[in-house]
């Protein structure tokens, strides 16, 4: 059995590069699928934690909604009879409290996409932990709203709970992708620098939505020195009461796991050091010069809007516009570059000359 003192640090950034690896069903469904899963996957020494949903928030009604607290039995059956810590899914009060009031049962609280973009229900969950230590995972909301996230995380530390993750699931997608939501792997990067010690854990099963997607996006995690991986596992995925399609069985997951490339977050080796002190001078030197060169640009920009306003010319001339788009993306191709991130510099840059150019010709700044 894993000691407590063991769970009081579990959601720690991992400077070691020891990741931290949570496994299990997307939805407990009865007694001896939880314990058959979790003692397969308890072979494994990197998996530490198990997941099981017990309460389902499903889209629509008439779904599998989850089998409720009886599962909290369940959980304490898996960590009496496994050495995995155990956690579950929680979106009301009363689910706090029926986890708070099952002695040993769940480690670990996590906190929903769909729970998160809701800031009265976060609040009402941060209230009914109050006075707890109890660790909790706050899973992305499904809208691409770094705020709501962060709020949510804000909500949980000022209630005083130290153990808090973030929980990177992706976003919900507008347009029909390859995947179940979209990555968005900015958001997380930016979730990771306002709270850097809180531990960032990628989901790659909910971001995939196909077990053939997950290897990539668990491997792209750990590229980008991600803290922690959750990962669904089912005995016979097919058959699965939630997620089906995106669930691997636990001998796949732990296969799966010896073929990542766990990456160190850096090195001591003196050859790796000074080379990469050397690449980043000449980063740095390069970042000034393109600074240098865009403020240089801006005064131009100045004096052309100057220019504009005493001959009374509009700002937006479009013709100009889509030529410099077309100039530079084909110049941008030639020297390597890709089109859509040309296009895109563009743009701000662009914007920005807008910016300047209407400042000068309008007298009124918040217009
Ligand atoms: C889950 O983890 O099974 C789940 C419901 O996730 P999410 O809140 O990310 O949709
Ligand atoms: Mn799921």
């Amino acid at each position: 059995m894993q000691e407590n003192s063991n769970i009081s640090n579990i959601l720690t950034s991992r400077t070691d590069g020891n990741i931290l690896i949570i496994a299990g069903p997307c939805s407990a469904e009865s007694e001896s699928q939880m314990i058959n899963t979790a003692k397969k996957l308890a072979v494994c020494e990197k998996i530490k934690v198990f997941r099981a949903g017990i309460w389902k928030p499903r889209t629509k009604p008439g779904n599998f909604e989850g089998v409720g607290k009886i599962g909290l039995k369940w959980l304490k059956k898996v960590k009496e009879e496994t050495n995995l810590l155990t956690t579950t899914e929680v979106a009301t009060p009363q689910h706090v409290e029926y986890c708070l009031k099952e002695n040993k049962a769940v480690d670990i609280l996590w906190i929903g996409a769909r729970t998160t973009a809701n800031p009265f229900s976060v609040q009402e969950l941060a209230e009914a932990l109050k006075g707890t230590d109890i660790p909790v995972m706050i899973k992305n909301p499904l809208n691409p709203d770094i705020k709501l996230w962060a709020g949510a995380v804000e909500r949980m530390m000022k209630i005083g709970i130290k153990n808090i993750a973030a929980i990177h699931r992706g976003f919900y997608p507008f347009e029909k992708i390859k995947l179940r939501n979209l990555p968005k792997w900015e958001l997380a990067i930016e979730i990771k620098s306002l709270f850097p010690e809180i531990p960032i854990i990628n989901d790659p099963s909910h971001i995939a939505g196909n077990r053939n997607y997950i290897k990539e996006i668990a491997q792209k995690a750990l590229n980008l020195n991600f803290d922690g991986l959750m990962i669904e596992s089912h005995l016979n995925p097919d058959e699965a009461l939630s997620d089906a399609k995106q669930q691997l069985t636990p001998e796949n997951l732990i296969e799966m796991l010896k073929t990542l490339n766990f990456r160190k977050p850096s090195s001591d080796n003196s050859d790796f050091i000074n080379r990469l002190d050397r690449y980043r001078d000449q980063i740095d030197s390069i970042d000034f010069q393109m600074l240098e060169l865009l403020s240089n640009r801006m005064k131009i920009v100045e004096d052309i809007g100057k220019f504009k306003l005493t001959n009374d010319v509009t700002i937006f001339q479009l013709k100009r516009w889509i030529d410099i788009i077309e100039t530079r993306k084909e110049f941008g191709k030639s020297i390597g570059l890709d089109e859509q991130f040309i296009k895109k510099i563009l743009q701000f840059v662009h914007r920005e000359s807008i910016r300047k150019q209407s400042e000068i010709m309008n007298k009124n700044k918040d217009i």
